[in-house]
């Protein structure tokens, strides 16, 4: 089955409940190798994203994707806002203005986040950030196939090994890379946000 407009919005609100969640665990994240910010950037900014679909949720999946990117580039600040407004910016563009999403619609969306995310960030696969989460993330997205649901599952649970990875690593980029050997240790806290966020979207659709 193909994720509509309505489908993504109800995902995206379930990402939020997620973050709102995790807040204080992601800011505790931050504290040990950042400015201890990060779950309070992604909660305001996914609180946001929550309030701009109450307002009236676009018609597209991709029209529902660009408006939660312009809302966290304006919302979330950081590293993050700007990384996190790109991704959702660029799967919006993948997308385009379909009506529904098949599965491999869903990876296209992924695997333009991740480029976004790249291109801005300019961090790589070891780098103890985000792209180690969402890296693995498309590669089993794309290995896995099938429908939205299978392809997120797939992507989550590969995120959730991805974040863990990032434990033993020493940050090479954002400000955890200010902290030299003293980074390794740590679980990076845009790692872990990104796990949450696509377990979020694989139960919402898991459940649709
Ligand atoms: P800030 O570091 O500005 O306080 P946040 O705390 O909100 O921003 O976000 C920190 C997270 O951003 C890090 O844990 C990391 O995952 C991610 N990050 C930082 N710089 C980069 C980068 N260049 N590429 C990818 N991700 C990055
Ligand atoms: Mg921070």
């Amino acid at each position: 089955m193909g994720c509509t407009a309505r489908d993504v919005a109800g995902a995206l609100r379930a990402a939020a409940a997620v973050v709102a969640e995790h807040r204080d665990e992601l800011v505790e994240l931050d504290r040990a190798i950042g400015d201890a910010d990060h779950g309070e950037n992604l909660n305001r900014g996914f609180t946001a994203v929550v309030s701009t679909l109450d307002s009236g949720e676009p018609e597209t999946p991709g029209a529902v994707l660009k408006a939660a990117a312009t809302t966290l580039i304006s919302k979330v600040g950081g590293a993050a806002g700007p990384l996190y407004g790109t991704a959702f910016l660029r799967a919006a563009t993948a997308v385009g203005d379909a009506s529904e999403l098949d599965g491999a619609a869903v990876v296209a969306a992924l695997r333009a986040g991740l480029a976004g995310v790249q291109a801005r960030g300019k961090a790589v696969e070891g780098d103890a950030t985000m792209v180690d989460a969402l890296l693995p993330a498309v590669a089993a997205a794309e290995e896995a196939g099938g429908d939205p649901a299978a392809v997120l599952a797939a992507a989550a649970a590969a995120a959730e090994k991805g974040a863990e990875s990032t434990v033993p690593l020493v940050a090479r980029k954002g400000r955890a890379s200010y902290l030299g050997e003293r980074s390794a240790g740590h679980l990076d806290p845009g790692a872990r946000s990104t796990a949450l966020i696509l377990r979020a979207f694989a139960d919402a659709a898991g459940a649709a």
